[in-house]
């Protein structure tokens, strides 16, 4: 996720391009760069917000009517200037902006190292720049052609813009999973990640499709795909967008742009970390650090909020699939009660910004213990990634909205593999499991999108809700740490009273609050202890509670026992949480905006918290 900004035309690219970067920094925003080429290449990058790039610009040449810029959000590579965009090609020939990743990386760097290419950064952007420049020098190809030719190479997700020394008119586009639009303007075009930059020059825009691949020089565009050079015809669209809104990408709330991205963010967040034919899973910062996790005596999880729900889930995934008894625990407990640590103890700590100062402190402590500390975070380069001893990011892309929704999906989706993987390792699931298990995580995201489209009947149901003042969320097994995080979600917008238990635990006290005002909700999707809830369910409705059931598709049980009833698509157990949270995100989102609360910003939140 990032933003990228284009121009070719008559006006000064350095204004069009540091205008637009600063419009889309909400995509990404941990270091920025630009190109300008005016006869000479001008090439400028550095560390932190487009703020800081312009200032540090402010009296070098910016000259030039041809440019891109980009601002980013690292997944490979620390954020710094070397890592920061454009990446320039070895010798200087192509010179190039991504969004996205660029998943063969390791093998196409290998190869390019064997024909002595060298490179400066860590990220998979700058093989590409050197695999262009190194099939472009093999042959007689235009600027036009080594591009088509090194995409058919590229196994990954990419928006591209890239230019080349020799083609100093021209700039080229490409798409393929990121997103990508082409602005229509008299003798000038621009691109752009999405149409913000673009609305106050002109209306007229393309929206690159997977797979094309645009040429646009100041007298014309073509647009052609990575397979084919037959030209084919571009439809153009007027967008008529209100700049405020489109940093939402057009939702009302960041909140619920973040829970719609879900299908998006999880894919991405698996991407390249699973192999084609679903036959492993490979996790590369864990790679140094599986002999000792593979050997752990005890696997300790430390994070606070929506992320301790995520650990809960791990912990039920370690405990079924690795066999490795597992403790959940609040970072700031953790980190004051002088906690049992030994040296073959693995602590993982979950937190979406990396800066949760808490779960740091509780990771030095572990640290100064002995044992092996792994982070699971969505801001690169924030503290507990650089901090810890090896870990996986998750690609969620950044997440504004105060309640987080993609970011525990993502975690969740991080443990999923890391168990997963660890019981291969240690030979507690069978190999064909396995695979069963991994097919399925892939097929989650279709599912996410089927579970969206309740949005309508949820509203509904919302209208019933909001006025309550209390409720109860209820789940067992895996679907426990879900109904903790759905009643977390409500209060924190709607400021509802909402309390999470496990659902057979009700029975010794918050039964008593049953009454017909109480609106309970419970988790009860088909899963191995689905009779279970039945009771539950039977007993809540015995005192005659309001219930609100999330079932899978097609339960008729449930059906006639509960007042509404949210289906979400069937899944395997252990995937559970991550579909079945869907409808209670966008339950507390409704209900809070029918509330009128602030929802990107609730009362007293904040995003990151920096402070124990
Ligand atoms: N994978 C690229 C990098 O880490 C692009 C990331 C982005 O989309 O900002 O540099």
């Amino acid at each position: 996720m990032c933003g990228i900004v284009g121009y070719i035309g008559h006006r000064n690219a350095y204004d069009i391009v540091i205008k637009g970067l600063k419009l889309l920094e909400y995509r990404g925003y941990d270091s920025a760069g630009i190109t300008l080429l005016d006869n000479k290449t001008y090439l400028y990058k550095k560390k932190g917000k487009v703020s800081d790039l312009e200032e540090s610009i402010k009296d070098l040449p910016k000259g030039g009517t041809l440019g891109m810029g980009h601002t980013r959000w690292a997944t490979h590579g620390e954020p710094n200037d070397t890592n920061a965009h454009p990446h320039q090609s070895q010798n200087g020939k192509f010179i190039v902006v991504h969004n996205g990743i660029i998943e063969n990386y390791a093998d196409l760097k290998k190869t390019l190292l064997e024909k002595d290419y060298s490179f400066k950064s860590e990220t998979d952007t700058e093989v590409f720049a050197n695999l262009l420049e190194y099939f472009y020098l093999q042959g007689n190809m235009s600027a036009e052609e080594t591009v088509r030719m090194a995409l058919s190479r590229v196994v990954g997700a990419y928006g591209l813009v890239i230019l080349c020394a020799d083609e100093q008119d021209k700039i080229i586009t490409a798409r393929k999973g990121s997103p990508l639009v082409i602005g229509i303007g008299q003798g000038e075009y621009f691109v752009a990640s999405d149409a913000t930059p673009i609305v106050e020059y002109t209306k007229s825009v393309i929206y690159l499709n997977d797979d094309d691949v645009a040429v646009i020089s100041r007298d014309g565009l073509q647009l052609k795909t990575i397979k084919s050079s037959q030209s084919i015809q571009p439809h153009i669209q007027e967008v008529d967008l209100n700049i405020g809104e489109l940093d939402k990408g057009g939702y009302d709330h960041f909140m619920l742009k973040e829970i719609h991205e879900q299908p998006r963010s999880i894919a991405d967040t698996f991407r390249g970390r699973i192999l084609p034919d679903c036959s492993d899973i490979s996790l590369g910062g864990l790679h140094e650090v599986w002999p000792k996790i593979n050997n752990a005596r005890r696997i300790i999880i430390v994070a606070c909020g929506t992320s301790w729900h995520a650990g809960l889930v791990g912990e039920y995934l370690f405990e079924e699939y690795a066999r490795i008894p597992v403790e959940v625990e609040y970072g700031s407990e953790f980190r004051y009660r002088n906690p049992i640590i030994y040296p073959d103890d693995v602590v993982i700590a979950i937190s979406q910004s990396g800066e949760t100062a808490d779960t740091l402190a509780a990771i030095r402590i572990a640290k100064a213990q002995g044992a092996l500390v792994l982070g699971i975070c969505n801001v690169v380069g924030s503290s507990i990634p650089r901090e810890t001893h090896a870990g996986v990011y998750t690609h969620a892309g950044p997440e504004i909205g105060v309640a987080s929704t993609k970011a525990f999906t993502a975690q969740v989706t991080i443990l999923t593999m890391m168990a997963l993987k660890l019981a291969s390792n240690r030979g507690t699931i069978s190999q064909d499991k396995y695979r069963m298990a991994i097919k399925e995580l892939t097929i989650i995201p279709e599912k996410i999108e089927r579970a969206l489209g309740s949005n309508e009947y949820i509203q509904y149901v919302s209208e019933k809700l909001k006025d309550s003042t209390n409720s109860i969320y209820l789940g067992r097994g895996y679907l426990y740490p879900v109904a903790l995080e759905g009643a977390l979600k409500l209060k924190e917008i709607s400021y509802i009273h909402a309390e999470g238990y496990p659902a057979a635990e009700m029975k010794h006290g918050p039964i008593a609050l049953i009454d017909e005002q109480m609106p309970v909700v419970v988790v009860a999707t088909k899963d191995s202890s689905y009779e279970k809830i039945v009771s539950n369910i039977q007993e809540v409705k015995a005192r005659k509670g309001i219930i609100i059931a999330i079932v899978t598709e097609g339960d008729t049980i449930i059906k006639n026992m509960a007042q509404y009833v949210i289906e979400v698509p069937e899944t395997a157990e252990f995937l559970s949480p991550i579909l079945s949270v869907i409808p209670l995100q966008l339950l507390s989102y409704y209900i809070a905006v029918m509330r009128g609360s602030n929802v990107d910003q609730p009362r007293n939140l904040a995003k990151s918290v920096t402070v124990e």
